[in-house]
């Protein structure tokens, strides 16, 4: 276990992870960014910074790398004027990039559209104007809800060439969850559709936004791509055809050069921990931050790689590393409209192999459902065009790190975790993959240019061996300008912990190994007190998932009159579930006994079959922790699937 309040030594399973792989020497040889780089922004971080901001193209050049003055507030490249959508498109087409492809988008039905650079700019232009048409003018924000299409990320891009504030809200959310985003942020305009593929069957989704906008005035216009041909209800003179709108509009359009700090976007945080917040993103700092990272992190070589991002566009990651980073970088990528086991178990399988994928990144919580799937669905596959693997959203348990690069990455392609927040715009702690040498299981070093420690509760940083909490020590391009509308809470809950020092509290636990490097350790929410001891609910789970019949594990504290808080299991198993229930639960409390200490044994462990989680995998622990302790449920307006908990309370009382 980590005790996560203090520097003590960290007895955990964790730390007696022993793996490690080296870069492959080709990857290092031709590696986009090496080992000097670390020793160039320690020595000057803010010209590192605006060495990294050329290589966007900017209308006017910033006067100032960073004005810190009015912290925690910052400007990015102050002075500086460039346009956002015409650095993700126009400028590869006079590049003469024109006939490059943008995107190999992939419907879930298998159906399939192909769009070149020089595409994508008339695209954007003829949804700029159409958006200019209904009298929408810079800073006015808009509301989009809809699935993984190609107009989803010409939407994006319309509105940040206008300096309109997009607001993306996840395609599975409730109408609650949209109608109060779209009530926070005042929104004029909601892009949608008729309705969306999922798992093979079209489902509704205007009905669905149709209830939220029943109660927000706010909205003057709603916009909806046909995409699935469902009826849906009409409101004259408010709703309008995207190709209505959008088709007979020129292909041209000027961009008008913004602020370095025009607002971009507003995204909400996906609530695991309380009610979401509206994180708002600005432009130069964060798309330079984002085109760097991408550039960095994924090696990209733009002539040459497919890159595939699995994110929804309605998680942070999908805004980063599908739409802003990539584009940015003029990168050619794959975007998959659907779920991963439609039609069957090996689709993302079939597509890397038809698409020739070079880069792949995704959540931890898939690679465990390919866990889960079995080794048959990759082995079916030709996967060799695969060069690198990626994961982000949580702590990759080291046995999944440890699968994906055998069974998918072939044993040969380096996998970065990233970690990184919706607040912090960009990825900030991860491997180089022709640098670091990689430790299954931890996202390792901040990146050149970012400045983390993990410290006590006093804010100082532990020795290296200890545990303690992540905090960011110096201001970064791309980090959130606050929360829309609520200057006082973004104060509270990132900066007031270490005001003293200045740091921002991620509210993640962490701590370091014997080389210094990271270790992510869940929520410092999550962290439990048993009869005194800390323990992180990721070590546990890690200790549940390196059981050969475990898939996926989530571990919550339930309040307990000797203990203080006893540990909860909730298990799903791998293949078919044990017919020896009580046997089969004795096994993996004996397991986790062994792997990490008596103290961490769960005190129950309920055999589930699936896990609430949010859109981007994160399992909703607080949920969890209701069943637990026999409550009623809290939120659930941002569970991805709103139907689990049913689920999983009726397969819990068929238990009893
Ligand atoms: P909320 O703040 O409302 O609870 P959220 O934090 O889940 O929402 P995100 O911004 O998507 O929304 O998630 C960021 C969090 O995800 C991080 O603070 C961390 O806990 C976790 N995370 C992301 N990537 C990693 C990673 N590579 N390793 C460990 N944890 C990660
Ligand atoms: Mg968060």
């Amino acid at each position: 276990m980590t005790e996560l309040s203090g520097p003590r030594p960290a007895l955990d399973n964790l730390s007696t992870e022993t793996r490690a792989f080296p870069p492959p020497e080709a990857v290092a040889a031709a590696a986009n960014v090496r080992a000097d780089a670390y020793e160039r922004a320690a020595a000057d971080r803010l010209g590192y910074w605006a060495e990294q901001a050329r290589r966007l193209a900017w209308d006017t050049e910033w006067d100032q790398v960073l004005d810190w003055s009015d912290a925690p507030f910052a400007k990015w490249f102050v002075g500086g004027r460039l346009n956002v959508a015409y650095n993700c498109v126009d400028r590869h087409v006079e590049a003469g990039l024109g006939e490059r492809v943008a995107l190999h988008w992939e419907g879930e039905p298998g159906d399939t559209r192909t769009v070149t650079y020089a595409d994508l700019q008339r695209l954007v232009c003829q949804a700029a104007n159409g958006l200019s048409s209904l009298g929408l003018k810079a800073g006015d924000r808009v509301a989009i809800q809809m699935p993984m299409l190609v107009e989803a990320i010409v939407a994006m891009l319309a509105c940040a060439r206008l300096g309109l504030v997009h607001s993306v809200v996840f395609g599975g959310f409730s109408p609650a969850a949209l109608r109060s985003r779209i009530e926070d942020a005042q929104a004029r305009v909601l892009i949608t559709s008729d309705g969306q593929y999922r798992r093979g069957e079209a489902v509704a989704m205007k009905d669905n936004t149709d209830e939220a906008t029943a109660h927000t005035p706010t909205i003057e216009r709603v916009i909806v791509v046909k995409r699935t041909g469902t009826d849906c209800g009409w409101t004259e003179g408010r709703d309008i055809w995207w190709h209505d709108l959008m088709d007979g509009q020129s292909t041209e359009h000027t961009p008008e050069a913004f602020d370095s700090e025009h607002p971009l976007f507003i995204l909400y945080t996906s609530g695991t921990t309380g009610k979401p917040k509206g994180i708002l993103h600005t432009s130069g700092g964060y798309l330079t931050q984002v085109a760097y990272t991408h550039h960095a992190v994924f090696d990209l070589k733009p002539d040459t790689d497919v890159y595939w991002c699995t994110a929804d566009i309605g998680w942070v990651t999908g805004h980063s590393y599908i739409v802003y980073g990539p584009l940015a970088n003029a990168a050619t990528q794959v975007v998959y409209e659907g779920t991963p086991n439609t039609p069957h178990q090996g689709r993302h399988f079939e597509i890397i192999a038809k698409y020739g994928v070079t880069i792949y990144y995704t959540a931890p919580t898939l690679i465990r459902t390919f866990m889960k799937w079995g080794t048959d669905n990759p082995a079916a596959h030709d996967l060799s065009s695969l060069r690198l693997l990626g994961s982000v959203g949580e702590p990759i348990n080291p046995e999944a790190w440890v699968w994906y690069r055998t069974h998918i990455g072939g044993e040969r392609c380096p996998v970065v975790d990233t970690w990184w927040q919706t607040e912090t715009g960009a990825i900030m702690i991860s491997p180089l993959p022709g640098v670091t040498r990689t430790k299954p299981g931890s996202a390792q070093v901040p990146l050149p240019g970012i400045s983390a420690q993990v410290v006590d509760d006093a804010g100082v940083e532990v020795p290296h061996g200890s545990g303690g909490y992540l905090v960011l020590t110096e201001p970064w391009p791309g980090m959130l300008r606050g929360i829309w509308g609520d200057p006082e809470r973004f104060k509270d809950t990132y900066w007031s912990r270490y005001a003293e020092q200045g740091y921002y509290f991620a509210g993640d636990g962490a701590k370091y190994d014997n080389d210094g490097h990271i270790w992510l350790l869940g929520r410092v929410d999550d962290v439990m007190n048993v009869s005194g001891h800390r323990i992180s609910t990721t070590e546990v789970e890690s200790a549940l998932v390196s059981h050969p019949t475990v898939a996926e594990a989530a571990v919550v504290g339930a309040s307990d009159p000797t203990t203080g808080q006893g540990i909860v299991a909730f298990v799903i198993p791998r293949g078919k579930a044990a017919a020896d229930r009580d046997s089969h639960i004795t096994t993996l409390r004996n397991h986790v006994a062994q792997e990490i200490g008596a103290i961490a044994k769960p005190r129950q462990i309920l055999i589930v079959e699936e896990l609430p989680k949010t859109r981007s995998g994160k399992i909703m622990r607080r949920l969890l922790r209701d069943i637990a302790e026999n409550r009623e449920l809290g939120d659930t307006t941002t569970l991805a699937d709103q139907t689990v908990m049913n689920l999983i309370t009726e397969g819990l009382s068929n238990q009893k």
